[in-house]
């Protein structure tokens, strides 16, 4: 049984936690207590009072800057959780480390590092703490959400189980869902548009390709969702893939976008919009990106609006007993379930769930180690049947030849 600090307390968050308390409801898991930690606070408290409504369950609430490496060092000491999961923003999962570090206490988080100053998304700031975190015999799991996360295990599931050898890996990320407003992003819009912007890169026969944003695009038959464009976009889980399952040849992510996004989002590029430079505005300086993040609606916000479904999955080619062939792995969410269970939307949903069972693989000892870790390095079985447990059931399906593009 193991108690746990959340810092951080948006959309996926509030899914983690609730997740969180249904199975400390429920009294057989390996969670004995959540501590709810943020900036501002009383999100943190909005959260508490609706675990309290759906489960029973009560969660303490704490305020913290978590770029306050001391501060945070301090609450932990005070607090000793044995795990911290880390659901605010890339900005922080260095200052967290550090205080995880300083108090020897085990790390997870759902997305990784980025500087604030550069668009930039690489797993070398964190791996450079495997060392550190070896030493101090303490664990980091990295990427515990859907995307990276639940597509790094479908795919290792796939190579444990259905493959010798996987040739080519697309992963697909399928958002169906309508929030009825003119452009809104579905999870925090200052980390989404640095993403969606940036240069598509993907991993072909030992290197990478890299091209402008969002030039290339496929439409693709998505369940329960129907054709859409989809758009080759560089993702963090493709570095992690490449280093780990090194016989892929080729990794490549894809993400869908509406016309309308992506006209909204030119003209927001053009007119500087999107920068994270900062500009003198009124005798101080602002970042544009910051300031539209402040007009945009809180992507927590979009709950009650969002109706429709997500798609998420990889379709792997590879052999098995000298035979070719093609598995698609996805789950499909609806955003109105997940409203219905927990307040949130799908996106912030599919997030939360992972996050809460990688903390569970954590606590549990199933996944252990010391060091820092990406997903697809431990046994995906008992994540997958989490996964079914929790409420993002998987399904597999064989493809009659790989994919045409
Ligand atoms: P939100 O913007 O909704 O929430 C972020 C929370 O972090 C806010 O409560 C914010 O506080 C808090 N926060 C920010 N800075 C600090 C700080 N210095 N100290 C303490 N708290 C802070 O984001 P989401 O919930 O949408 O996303 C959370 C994380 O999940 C992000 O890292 C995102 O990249 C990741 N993500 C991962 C996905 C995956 O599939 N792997 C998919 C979607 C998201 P305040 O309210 O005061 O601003």
């Amino acid at each position: 049984m193991g108690k746990i600090l959340v810092i951080g307390a948006g959309g996926v968050s509030s899914v983690a936690v609730h997740k969180m308390a249904q199975v400390i409801a429920a009294g057989d898991g390996p969670f004995s207590e959540v501590l709810l930690a943020s900036r501002t606070v009383s999100k943190c408290e909005t959260i508490a009072d609706s675990v309290k409504q759906r489960t029973g369950v009560d969660i303490r609430t704490a305020q913290i800057d978590a770029d306050d490496v001391p501060a945070l060092t301090a609450l932990i000491e005070q607090e000793k959780p044995d795990l911290v999961v880390n659901l605010a923003l890339p900005y922080q999962d260095l200052p967290i480390m550090d205080a995880c570090l300083a108090t020897r206490t085990d790390y997870l988080d759902t997305a990784n590092y980025e500087p604030r100053d550069e668009a930039k998304f690489e797993y070398k700031w964190q791996w450079d703490y495997q060392d550190r975190f070896k030493d101090a015999g303490i664990m980091a799991l990295l990427g515990s959400g859907f995307d990276p996360g639940v597509t790094s295990i479908f795919t290792c599931w796939l190579k444990k189980h259905h493959f010798d050898r996987i040739d080519t890996l697309d992963i697909l990320d399928c958002n169906g869902g309508d929030h009825g407003q003119h452009f809104a992003t579905n999870f925090n819009p200052e980390i989404n548009i640095r993403e969606v912007t940036a240069n598509s890169r993907h991993w072909e026969n030992g290197d990478w390709v890299e091209g402008p944003p969002l030039t290339q695009k496929q439409e693709f038959d998505f369940e329960a969702v129907g054709p859409k464009n989809m758009y080759l976009m560089y993702h963090e889980e493709i570095e992690s893939l490449k280093t780990h399952l090194p016989e892929i040849q080729r990794i490549r992510f894809w993400m869908t976008f509406g016309d309308a996004y992506l006209t909204h989002l030119e003209v927001l590029q053009n007119v500087g919009m999107t920068r994270i430079d900062p500009v003198m505005y009124e005798g101080r300086e602002i970042i544009p990106l910051q300031f539209l993040k402040a007009v945009l609606p809180e992507p927590a916000s979009l709950g009650e609006t969002t109706k429709g479904n997500t798609n998420i999955g990889v379709i792997a080619t590879g052999v098995k007993d000298g035979v070719e062939k093609t598995l698609y792995v996805k789950n499909i969410c609806s955003h109105e379930a997940a409203f219905e269970e927990t307040g949130n939307q799908g996106v912030s949903y599919t997030t939360g769930v992972p996050a809460m069972i990688g903390a569970a693989m954590m606590l549990s000892s199933q996944w252990k180690g010391h060091g820092v870790f990406n997903m697809e390095q431990f046994d995906p079985d008992p994540f997958m049947e989490m996964l079914n447990q929790h409420g993002l059931p998987w399904k597999l399906e064989e493809l009659e030849a790989p994919l045409a593009f």
